[in-house]
C-alpha cells in the first residue's frame, strides 16, 4: 500500500538543483518547504522552477510551502563573528544598531527596553546561551547577567520565553516575501511564531486581498500560541509543532505532550498537521539514523502527524536522498501497525452548513472499514472533503478527483490523499464509471475491488457531496 503519512523537505544548496530535487521527489518527498528566513527571491524562484518543471515532466503534484520567517529576533554582527561571553557578567543589550563583543549586543527589536522587565529570561542560539534581566532603561538600552555563558555569535536567534512580543505578526521583511510567494502562486504559506488566531487572520485577510487562494500553515513555536490553541485550529488552514524554537520557549521536556495534544486537536478539526524538527538530525552527518530519530518518526506517525518534516537534512546534509529513504521506511513500517486507522468523530450535529457533508464522508470512512474497501472516491472542486475523509484516517486509499488546478498541488500535504486533474463532470453514473476506468487503468485498483464513491448530486451542480455510492470494479 501507497504511504499515507506526508514527507516535508526543507530545499537548500544541498537539494536546490534540478537533478537533486529530482531524486528527492522521486525518492517520496510530498511537499517542498522554502525556508525565507535564508536565501534571496531569485534563488527561491529558480527552485520554484525547478519543481514545476518536475511536476510537469513527470505528472505528479508536488506541493510547495513558502515558509515566513515572521518576528524573529536576532543579535547583530559581533566582532570577529564571535566572542566568549561568561557566567556572572554583565552584558549591555541595545536597541541602537552596533558591532557587539563581550560586553554589549545589538537585539533587533526597537522597543524590547521598553517590554522587558526585570527576572525575565533571553535565550540566544537555541537557548544555547541564556541571560537574565536585572534593569531596563526603557529607552534603549537594558543591562543582562550571563547565567550560561559560552561563545556568541553574529545574527544569532533570540528568544524570549517569558516577554509579551510587541512586534507585528508580519515584519516588512514578511510582507515582501509573502507578495513574492503569492505572486508565484506557492499552494501553503506558513507563518512563524504565531502568537495568536488574529496573527492568522491578518495573514489571510492579505491572501485574500491579493485574490489568491493560498492556504495557511500556522507554525506553533511561542507559549502565546498553545494558550491560543483552539481559535489558532479553527482559523489556520493547517498546523506544524515547530519543536526547534518550541522547545527553547518553553521547557523542552514538556514538548512531547504539547505535541500529542496539538495532533488530537488538529486531526479532530480536520486540520492537516506536520511535526517539525530534528526529526533525523544525526542524518545530517550520518548515512543513518540513532535509534532515537526512528522512533521519533514512528511516533509522530503513531501520534496521528498528516506529516513529518526535515529541516538541516535535506537543506544543508551530507545525505538527503539516503534520509528520504530512510524516512519512508520507518514511515511505510509504522503504517502496517492498526492502530493509526479509523478514527471515530462522528459528525457535530451543531455544524449546520456541514452536517450533511460530514456525514457522508464519516459514514464513508465507516463502510470503507465495514467492507474493507480498498478506495474511496472524493470528487471536489474546494478540497473539503478530502480533508475531511483524511481526519478519519480509513485503511482505503483516498482518491481525490478535482478539476480545480489551484488544489491538486496543496492535496499532497493531506494524509493519505491521491489527486487526479479530472474536469468531465457529465452525468454521476458516467463520471463515476469513468473514475472507476481510470483507477483500474493506472493500476490503482484492480477487479473486484470495492470503491466508495462520495459526490454531489446533481454532479453538474459543483454543490456540498451529500452522496455516497459502494460498488466493485469490473
Ligand atoms: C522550528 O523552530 O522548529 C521551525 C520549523 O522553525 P524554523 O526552521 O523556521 O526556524
Amino acid at each position: 500500500m501507497k504511504r499515507k503519512t506526508k514527507i516535508v523537505a526543507t530545499i537548500g544548496p544541498a537539494t536546490e538543483s534540478k537533478e537533486m530535487l529530482g531524486k528527492i521527489i522521486n525518492t517520496g518527498v510530498n511537499v517542498c518547504r522554502i525556508n525565507f528566513s535564508h536565501g534571496s527571491h531569485e534563488d527561491h524562484k529558480k527552485v520554484i522552477d525547478n519543481i514545476r518543471e518536475i511536476n510537469k515532466e513527470q505528472g505528479l503534484f508536488t506541493a510547495i510551502l513558502a515558509d515566513l520567517q515572521g518576528p524573529k529576533i536576532r543579535v547583530g554582527k559581533i566582532k570577529n563573528n564571535g566572542v566568549e561571553i561568561k557566567n556572572g557578567n554583565e552584558i549591555t543589550i541595545t536597541s541602537e544598531e552596533c558591532e557587539g563583543d563581550a560586553s554589549k549586543v545589538y537585539i533587533s527589536y526597537q522597543n524590547f527596553p521598553q517590554d522587558v522587565a526585570a527576572g525575565e529570561f533571553i535565550l540566544l542560539d537555541d537557548g544555547k546561551l541564556k541571560l537574565e534581566i536585572k534593569s531596563t532603561n526603557n529607552i534603549d538600552k537594558v543591562i543582562a547577567i550571563v547565567r550560561h555563558g559560552g561563545i556568541l555569535k553574529s545574527n544569532k536567534g533570540v528568544n524570549l520565553p517569558n516577554t509579551k512580543i510587541s512586534l507585528p505578526c508580519l515584519t516588512p521583511k514578511d510582507l515582501v516575501d509573502l507578495k513574492f510567494a503569492l505572486e508565484m502562486n506557492i499552494a501553503w504559506i506558513g507563518l512563524s511564531f504565531v502568537r495568536n488566531a488574529q496573527d492568522i487572520h491578518t495573514l489571510k485577510e492579505l491572501i485574500a486581498k491579493a485574490g489568491s487562494v493560498s492556504k495557511v500553515i500556522a507554525k506553533i513555536e511561542k507559549p502565546e500560541a498553545i494558550n491560543d490553541i483552539d481559535e489558532i485550529i479553527i482559523a489556520t488552514d493547517a498546523i506544524m509543532v515547530a519543536r526547534g524554537d518550541l522547545g527553547v520557549e518553553i521547557p523542552f521536556h514538556e514538548v512531547p505532550l504539547v505535541q500529542k495534544m496539538i495532533v488530537k486537536k488538529s486531526l479532530r478539526a480536520s486540520k492537516p498537521v506536520i511535526i517539525a524538527t530534528q526529526m533525523m538530525e544525526s542524518m545530517i552527518d550520518n548515512i543513518t539514523p540513532s535509534r532515537a530519530e526512528v522512533n521519533d518518526v514512528a511516533n509522530a506517525v503513531l501520534d496521528g502527524a498528516d506529516a513529518v518534516m526535515l529541516s538541516g537534512e535535506t537543506s544543508v546534509g551530507n545525505f538527503p536522498v539516503e534520509v528520504i529513504d530512510a524516512m519512508d521506511k520507518i514511515i511505510k513500517d509504522v503504517e502496517t501497525d492498526e492502530s493509526i486507522y479509523n478514527y471515530e468523530y462522528p459528525p457535530d450535529e451543531n455544524v449546520i452548513d456541514r452536517y450533511i457533508t460530514n456525514s457522508v464522508c464519516f459514514n464513508s470512512c465507516r463502510l470503507a472499514q465495514r467492507v474493507r474497501a480498498k478506495g474511496i472516491v472524493t470528487m471536489t472542486f474546494s478540497g473539503y472533503t478530502a480533508f475531511k475523509i483524511a481526519s478519519f484516517r480509513p485503511n482505503a486509499a483516498i482518491f481525490v478527483f478535482t478539476g480545480n488546478q489551484e488544489i491538486l498541488n496543496m492535496l499532497s500535504l493531506v494524509w493519505g490523499v491521491e489527486v487526479f486533474l479530472y474536469n468531465k463532470f457529465v452525468s454521476t453514473d458516467h463520471t463515476i464509471a469513468d473514475i472507476k476506468y481510470i483507477l483500474k487503468k493506472e493500476s490503482k485498483l484492480q477487479k473486484d475491488d470495492l470503491i466508495i464513491n462520495v459526490a454531489s448530486m446533481p454532479i453538474a451542480e459543483k454543490g456540498q457531496s451529500n452522496m455516497m455510492k459502494l460498488s466493485s470494479i469490473e
